[in-house]
Order: structure tokens, then sequence, then C-alpha cells
């Protein structure tokens, strides 16, 4: 573990951590929920006065008492008046150092992190790549075998980029045939799927990408480049896109002349800046043409992670007083500083810049909503994590289904977006994401129904994570552990 440093040696060590591992009940322990409502989040309903029997890791049975034997010896949990949904997963997470000082990496930062998902009913993270890639495939093996506690961690490794890349970390590559080695790295060193960041690339590049991990049995989803139409970016057969941003469409053509114009005015006075071609986007929007392209992007399972939420919070126009914010406590000040206005590298924009951010937003969360009705498949993301303005990891996924139901749509999708679509895009559906018989026990306990109202997740009473199950003390404790690493890297 040299390469954490002392600190994070540190709060591996810590007793706190080994009681609470020891305190965890065996997998062979049978656990009954009794008499609970089970949020069935296909259909979005709720089915009363179920017993839900977990053993090793699965749920066993299923069903209204009278038909389900609890045998004796199972741990009983009361699920009187309590609403049982399925695992959450943030499928958009970055653990990651401060953009605003590369040189410096931040693992020590990132890591009391890990303690916040759970306590948010979060079961598993997708993590969207950074400079800090060892640390998180450690993590991620980690917490497979259960020497850590946290979310399941599927990882990006490192961004492809162009040369030199945007963020400290990615991967930059010139051609496709760099491409095609930067993606046959990540295999390598074990990347769940592959991100891409190219900023502005030929599409054959892009192209290239997605082949080679194709080949290789790997998604690719990111961002959409500048010089490329949605169209063409959908095109070269990419899995998806990150932000409902780029479900702007307009016309093709007129997008590839507003870039080749773009490229032309590069590098002189009269550049085209990103208050222009926002303002253009908006202007071009083309409401046929996204009915167009959005019924491809459903036939072909195109997968969006809209992260609304993050899309407000960049902002920093809310005003409000993060500094009185009861959370603050859970982050190191490293970490809180990349989020701050007066340190952070996003600086606050005012003006015309600001006025057009605003209707954009408001577009963005529209398009998400036309989209997911004519069928685009999507997956809740936040997009949390360093220099995404207290956009704080494990709290953030409340805000971004309360976002997503704010612009328009149920909280039984939201609820989708969170459980079962992320088994789909996993693909690992048959196992996971619902509450059957048969399936991994990821579960969640709420005291109210987050079907009548979203903000009911908060309410969270136990967690269950492959049929081990952390009750709210444990929660709490789990909280409490990341306190006091941040505290402890505050005094160093
Ligand atoms: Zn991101």
């Amino acid at each position: 573990m040299k390469w954490y440093g002392t600190c994070y040696d540190a709060v591996m060590l810590r007793p706190g951590l080994l009681t609470l591992l020891l305190a965890f009940p065996a997998l062979s322990q049978t656990t009954a929920i009794t008499n609970v409502n089970v949020v069935d989040v296909v259909r979005g309903d709720v089915r009363a006065g179920q017993t839900v029997l977990v053993s090793n890791g699965k749920i066993e049975a299923i069903g209204a008492a009278a038909s389900v034997a609890i045998p004796s010896g199972a741990k009983r949990i009361a699920g009187d008046g309590r609403f049982l949904i399925p695992g959450l997963w943030d499928m958009h997470v970055h653990l990651r150092s401060d953009q605003a000082r590369p040189n410096i990496r931040m693992p020590e930062d990132n890591a009391p992190m890990l303690d916040l998902f759970l306590p948010n009913g979060i079961v598993g993270i997708r993590e969207m790549g950074g400079d800090l890639s060892d640390e998180v495939l450690s993590w991620r093996e980690e917490i497979r075998k259960g020497i850590l506690t946290g979310p399941k961690i599927l990882t990006a490794g490192r961004k492809l980029d162009n040369e030199p890349p945007a963020w400290a970390g990615s991967l930059g590559v010139k051609n496709a045939q760099e491409a095609r080695e930067g993606v046959r790295q990540m295999k390598q060193v074990g990347a769940d799927f592959i991100k891409v960041y190219f900023r502005r690339t030929p599409p054959e590049v892009l192209r290239a990408v997605v082949d080679e991990a194709h080949k290789n049995n790997l998604k690719v989803t990111g961002h959409k480049p500048s010089n490329m139409s949605i169209q063409e970016f959908f095109e070269t057969g990419i899995d998806g896109m990150e932000h409902s941003q780029y479900l702007a469409t307009t016309d093709r053509d007129e997008y590839d002349k507003m870039t080749r114009e773009a490229a032309k005015r590069e590098g002189t006075a009269w550049a085209m800046d990103g208050t222009e071609s926002a303002a253009r986007l908006l202007a071009m929007q083309d409401d046929a043409e996204g009915a167009k392209v959005w019924k491809l992007m459903a036939d072909r399972k195109f997968w969006v992670t809209p992260t609304l939420a993050v899309a407000a919070n960049v902002m920093q126009t809310s005003g409000k007083d993060f500094d009185q914010d009861e959370r603050k406590r859970y982050f190191t000040p490293g970490m809180w500083a990349t989020w701050d206005s007066k340190s952070s590298f996003r600086r606050p924009i005012q003006g015309r810049a600001l006025t057009l951010r605003e209707v954009s937003n408001k577009r963005w969360d529209a398009l998400m909503v036309a989209a997911y009705k004519m069928g685009v498949p999507m997956i809740l993301g936040t997009d949390c994590g360093a220099n995404n303005n207290y956009t704080m990891p494990g709290f953030s996924i409340h805000e971004e289904m309360q976002a997503i139901v704010k612009a328009g749509l149920t909280p039984a999708d939201a609820l989708r977006m969170a459980t079962i679509n992320p088994a789909k895009w996993r693909g690992d559906a048959e196992t996971t994401g619902t509450i059957e018989k048969g399936k991994v026990a990821d579960l969640v306990l709420l005291r109210s129904n987050p079907l009548e109202n979203i903000r009911h997740t908060q309410e969270i009473d136990a967690v269950l994570q492959n049929g081990k199950v952390y009750a709210r003390q444990d929660l709490d404790n789990m909280l409490k552990r990341a306190e006091e690493s941040s505290a402890r890297h505050r005094a160093k």
C-alpha cells in the first residue's frame, strides 16, 4: 500500500474499521425482512406485506408472509411501514485530484469519500476515469474481496483524450493507431469500459476507439467532440454519451458549417467562444431532427447519462453558503477547496454567459425528458467528485433523482435510472437491479414511499450489499469514519 502515503495507511489501520468488519454477520446468515412494502421499479408500484429472505448474498425467497417460511436463527428486520428498493448506482463518479493543482495527487482526499456511498443507499459506482486510476483499481479489488467496505466499482481507468489532454491522468492520443493502443492499455490494466473526452477529433480516431473497444468486449461512452454533429458522433457506433447537453440536435449540415467556421476563426481575435457557440446551438435547435436521432438512439440502445444537477451546481449561482453546509465535515480541506469558487478552477460565470447557461440548462432538462419519452435508454450519474462544485459523492444521487423528477419525469423513472437501467448497461440485469427471487441482495430500506416523493430516498434505515446488512448505526459509523479521516487530514 506504499503508494497511498502515510495518511491513507492510517485510514486503513484504524481500529474502527476492523471492529465494523468483524461486526458484520457471516454471509451464510439468513436475513428476513418482514412485512415490508416492496417497490417494483419496473412496474412502478408497491407490493405490501412482503417477506424478503436473504441468504448467501442472494434473495432466496420473496412473497406474502404466509408463503415464506423464516428459518429459525434468521436475523429479522422489521419492515413494517418501510419501503424496500433495489440498491442504487451512481453511474458517473470521479475519484480524482484537483485540476487547479495538476501536479499534486490526492488519493488521501478521495479515500474517505468511499465511506459516503453506502450510507446514501449506493451499492455501486461507475468511476469515469482520472489521474488516480491505480488507486481506484486497488480500491475496486479490495472492496470485491471484502477487505475494504464501499461501493462496488466499475472504472474507465484513464480517459482517452487529445494530446495534450484536458485532464491530468488522461491518455492523449494523436491518431487512430494510438487510439487503439490506448484502448488495449486500458483493457490490460483492467478497465471495465472506455471513456472518451476528445474535444475535437477526426471521426476515424473515435471509430478506431469504438472498434478496438468492441473487439476487447468493452463499451465506450463519453463526451461528443465539438467538431462532430450528434448524428456523426452516433454513427461512429459508440455505445453511449455523458451529459444531456449533447442531446441538443440541429440539422447536421448547419452544424458542420458552424464547425468549419469555428475552425477558420480559431486563434484570431474573433474566435468563436463558448458563449457564441452556446447561443448558436440554442438558435439552431431542431426538434424534428431531434426526434429522428432519438429514435435511432432508442433502437440501438444508446445509453445516455443526463447529469442534470451538476450543470446547475457548476454555475455557482444558487446563492447558498456551502461553508455552513453540515456535510463539509466529511471532506478534506483539499477536496472542499476544489468546489469553492474562490479557489476552484471553475470561475463563476456572469453576464450574457450566465444568462445563456441558465437557458441552456433548462433546455438540457427538456431534451432529457423528450428523448427519454422516445425511449432513449438512460442511467443516472451525478458527475460528483473533485472540481464539480459541491456535487458531493454519495449525497449527490438524491439531488440528481430530484432534478430528474423536477425536469418532468416520475419518481419511478428516476429510480429505474439508478437501479434496473444501470444493471442493463452492465449486462447483468438477469441477476441484479430489481427485487426478485434469485437476484443479488443489493437493497435499501426506506422509511417512506419514494414513489410518492422522490425525496424519500434520503430516509434510509438500512442497506444490504451482497446480502450484508448495514443497519442505520453501521451507516452512521461509516459517516463518522469519513468525518474522522477527513479531520485527521485536516490536522496534518
Ligand atoms: Zn464527468
